[in-house]
């Protein structure tokens, strides 16, 4: 019998009475756990340890129906406070390579540097596949930059830190995002930007910022980095400035997504386009993150969320995220824009496009109504993409804008992301249609690739 209590807090017995969190997916009777332990399930941090399968640290699972009792005694568990023995040493672990664009990823062993300054080293416990993930490593219309680690939606456990580090401490639960926050310049400063002039977005990049170096090798051979993230590792090594402290009782396993798509999708209506109560949105591209800034519109009381996909598959899952109406572009001969003007009288009020497709974008940009219509563009695009639209469409008050992380600070708006979903504002369960072990994360790839499923969790220790 299995249990669906993953990522929960679960009251055990024994004395004192302690909160843990059970970090597996599935438990059977008898199976050993690996779980999280708190002093005070509030607020002191939490402290990791991973049972292993020796007699004294076993837990005992009885499943009773429905309902399971751990039965641990406290002075069974002993608490690794630091979890830092391996803190400035360099760490082997597995990490999954693209050697080449398209070709599929080798599980290698790797050594992950020690973080220098202003760096963290994180453990990756649950890593997700985005698309944009895919774009770099098919590297069709980017350029390419391999060998790499890619893999950048994710979520972890600080090993240990640099020199000038003082936010983070080991054991600090942590999602790593790649675009950054440094606190002390304009963009950092102004309310309105989250384009850190420091640590903003660069696909190009593959080496840390500090010494221009990579900190993973292969029998000292560099591998490049993704993002500043490469999450597709046991062990990556990140900017601090490019890590949300999180709720340590948030269960990683959902929350991981919160490190790209879903909060890029949400932020893009909410931060952005900025629905009005009972207004009509537009949505191009009904993937994780379309389906993101779907729940944004339907949190900001749009009446009418009109999804548009060239994948029909799509909308049946859509209606789950408030969607209210379809369309598929293929079905008509008239572009999209002009369906959707005859549908909404003379266009939506706010357009999100979240497909990277310079087509989409430029739809999405037409079919907004004039005088008060805004179109943000979400999607990455080919590298030599162009956007061309009549400036009239402009000079008749329509608003075109875009945005990377939808406007979210990554350090200091991310928490408060995470809250949502543990106060039950924010779904992140619907997101989630697949899951696979990291020994076979080439088949996340397939399932993007064929588009299925949404997103697809990727277990480090499995
Ligand atoms: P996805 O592949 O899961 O979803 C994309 C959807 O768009 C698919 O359902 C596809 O059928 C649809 N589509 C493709 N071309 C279309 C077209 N011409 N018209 C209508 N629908 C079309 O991808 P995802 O993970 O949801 O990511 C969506 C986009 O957002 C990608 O381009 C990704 O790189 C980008 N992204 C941007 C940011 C940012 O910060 N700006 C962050 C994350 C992802
Ligand atoms: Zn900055």
């Amino acid at each position: 019998m299995s249990s669906t209590t993953t990522g929960q807090v679960i009251r055990c017995k024994g004395k004192p009475p302690h909160v843990y969190q059970i970090l597996q997916t599935q438990i059977k009777p008898s199976d050993s756990i690996s779980f999280k332990r708190s002093l005070d399930p509030i607020n002191t941090r939490l402290l990791l340890k991973t049972i292993s399968s020796s007699s004294s640290s076993q837990a005992i699972i009885k499943t009773n129906s429905s309902r399971f009792k751990i039965f641990c005694s406290s002075d069974q568990v002993t608490t690794n406070k630091s979890m830092s023995t391996n803190a400035g040493q360099v760490i082997r672990c597995k990490a999954a390579v693209a050697w080449e664009a398209g070709k599929p990823l080798v599980i290698e062993e790797v050594e992950v540097a020690p973080p220098q300054k202003m760096e963290v080293r994180i453990k990756i416990l649950f890593t997700s596949l985005c698309h944009t993930d895919v774009y770099f490593w098919e590297a069709k219309g980017q350029n390419p930059v391999f060998p790499r680690i890619l893999g950048h939606e994710a979520g972890g456990i600080v090993e240990s830190v640099g020199e000038g580090v003082t936010d983070l401490q080991p054991g600090d639960h942590v999602l790593p995002v790649f675009t950054g926050e440094c606190k002390e310049c304009a963009h950092c400063k102004s309310e309105e930007s989250n384009m850190c002039d420091l640590l903003r977005i660069n696909t190009d990049r593959g080496v840390m910022l500090h010494d221009q170096k990579s900190r993973f090798s292969i029998n000292g051979k560099p591998i490049f980095h993704f993002v500043g993230t490469s999450t597709f590792s046991e062990y990556t090594v990140v900017h601090v400035g490019c890590l949300a402290k999180i709720n340590p009782l948030a269960p990683l396993d959902k929350v991981c997504i919160l490190s790209c798509g879903i909060s890029t999708g949400l932020g893009a209506t909410l931060n952005v386009a900025k629905p009005k109560k009972a207004s009509s949105v537009a949505v191009f591209g009904l993937g994780a993150v379309g389906l993101a800034a779907a729940e944004g519109a339907r949190i900001a009381g749009a009446s009418r969320i009109i999804g548009v996909d060239l994948n029909a598959n799509r909308f049946e899952l859509a209606k789950k995220f408030g969607v209210t109406e379809f369309v598929n572009p293929k079905d008509y001969k008239k572009p999209v824009q002009e369906v959707i003007a005859e549908m909404t009288n003379g266009g939506v009020d706010r357009s999100v496009e979240c497909t990277g497709h310079i087509d989409a974008m430029i739809s999405a940009f037409e079919c907004v109504h004039d005088g008060w219509g805004v179109a943000v563009l979400v999607g990455v695009p080919h590298k030599d993409a162009v956007f061309k639209t009549g400036p009239i469409n402009l000079l008749n008050e329509r608003t075109l804008k875009g945005t990377f992380f939808g406007n979210y600070k990554p350090r200091s708006d991310i928490p408060s992301v995470v809250e949502k979903y543990m106060n039950k504002e924010l779904e992140l369960e619907k997101f989630i249609t697949h899951e696979v072990p990291f020994s076979e994360i080439n088949k996340a790839f397939d399932l993007m690739l064929k588009g299925e499923g949404l997103r697809c969790i990727i277990r480090m220790d499995a």
